[in-house]
C-alpha cells in the first residue's frame, strides 16, 4: 500500500513541494521561485515524480476556478501575476499523474491544515482561519469540510464599517476600495502609514485601527458562522500585540450578545495564532491529499 502523499504550496513568490506522511515525517521538501507556468509547474511535477505517491494536494494562490462543472476548472483564472492568468495547473498534473490530485486556494488549504493536523481543532466542526498579510483571505471550515459554495468564500473582501471621520484612508483594493483587504493588509497598512507593517511601533495608533477593522471582520464571522474557534495567520499577525487588542475589541463589539461561556472569558482559546505557524499552507496541501475522494 502507498503511504507518501504529495503537498504543494504555491504563492506569488515561490512555491514548497514536500513529500511524506504526516507534519512529522517529511521525507523531502523543496522551494523555488514562482517565475513562468511553464516552469514552475514543470519543476514541481519533476520533484513529485521522483516518488510513488498514493495522491497529491495542490494549494495554489488565486483566484481559483473550483466549479467542477465550469470549463476553466482547476485554473487559477484572472491573476495580477504576470503570465499566470488561466492556468490550468489541475489539469497540467492529471497529465502527468494518475494518482488522484486535489486543488484548493491556499487559504483554505491553511485553514484545513489547522484543522486536520492540530488535536484540539480537530475535535471542533467548525472553525475559521484568517490570513491577513500581503492579501486578507479566509478558509472556513463546517463539519470537518472546506466551504466553497459558487466559487470559495472571499471573506477577506467583506465590507466593515469604516468612519471617514476618524480614518479617513480610502482603502487600497482595486475592486472595492475600503473592504477588509483595502483597509487592513499588509501593503494597506504600508500605504496608510507610510511605513512597512514591521517598522509601526507598538505604541502606533496603527495598531488600534488594525485591531478595531479586524474585530470587525471577525464580529461578522460569528454571527453568520457561530465558528467554535477563530485562527488568525498571515505577516501582519505576527506582530502579537494585536491578539489582545482583537480580542477585546470583539467582546466589546458583541456586547454580550452572544450567551455562550466562550465569550465570558478572555477569547485566549477562541481567537488563537495558528498552531502550526508558517507551515499551515503546506501541511494543508499534504491534509488535502491525504482526505482526496
Ligand atoms: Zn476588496
Amino acid at each position: 500500500m502507498k503511504k507518501l502523499f504529495g503537498g504543494l504550496e504555491g504563492g506569488g513568490t515561490k512555491f514548497v513541494c514536500a513529500v511524506g506522511n504526516n507534519p512529522e515525517q517529511i521525507l523531502e521538501e523543496v522551494r523555488f521561485p514562482t517565475t513562468t507556468p511553464v516552469e514552475t509547474i514543470g519543476k514541481a511535477i519533476a520533484f513529485f515524480k521522483k516518488y510513488d505517491l498514493a495522491a497529491i494536494g495542490l494549494a495554489t494562490f488565486g483566484p481559483l476556478d473550483l466549479n467542477p462543472f465550469s470549463p476553466l476548472y482547476g485554473s487559477i483564472v484572472a491573476t495580477p501575476k504576470e503570465g499566470w492568468s488561466n492556468t490550468d495547473i489541475l489539469g497540467k498534473f492529471h497529465q502527468a499523474f494518475d494518482q488522484p490530485v486535489a486543488l484548493d486556494t491556499d487559504v483554505n488549504a491553511a485553514a484545513f491544515g489547522e484543522w486536520y493536523w492540530v488535536p484540539n481543532n480537530r475535535e471542533l466542526e467548525s472553525l475559521v482561519y484568517f490570513t491577513i498579510g500581503t492579501g486578507i483571505g479566509a478558509g472556513i471550515i463546517i463539519n470537518g469540510h472546506l466551504v466553497h459554495g459558487l466559487t470559495h468564500p472571499e471573506a477577506g473582501h467583506m465590507r466593515l464599517p469604516h468612519d471617514r471621520k476618524k480614518d479617513p484612508f480610502p482603502g487600497i483594493c482595486p475592486f472595492h476600495g475600503d473592504c477588509f483587504e483595502g483597509l487592513a493588509s499588509g501593503p494597506a497598512m504600508n500605504r496608510h502609514w507610510r511605513l512597512l507593517a514591521e517598522q509601526l511601533p507598538d505604541n502606533h495608533p496603527a495598531w488600534d485601527l488594525e485591531a478595531t477593522y479586524i474585530a470587525y471582520a471577525l464580529v461578522n464571522e460569528i454571527m453568520i458562522l457561530s465558528p467554535q474557534r477563530i485562527v488568525l495567520g498571515g505577516g501582519v499577525m505576527e506582530r502579537r500585540l494585536l491578539f489582545p487588542l482583537i480580542r477585546r475589541k470583539v467582546r466589546d463589539m458583541l456586547n454580550g450578545y452572544i450567551s455562550s461561556p466562550v465569550f465570558a472569558g478572555t477569547l485566549e482559546k477562541y481567537i488563537v495564532p495558528p498552531a502550526l505557524g508558517n507551515r499551515a499552507g503546506i501541511l494543508g496541501a499534504l491534509a488535502l491529499a491525504k482526505t482526496i475522494k
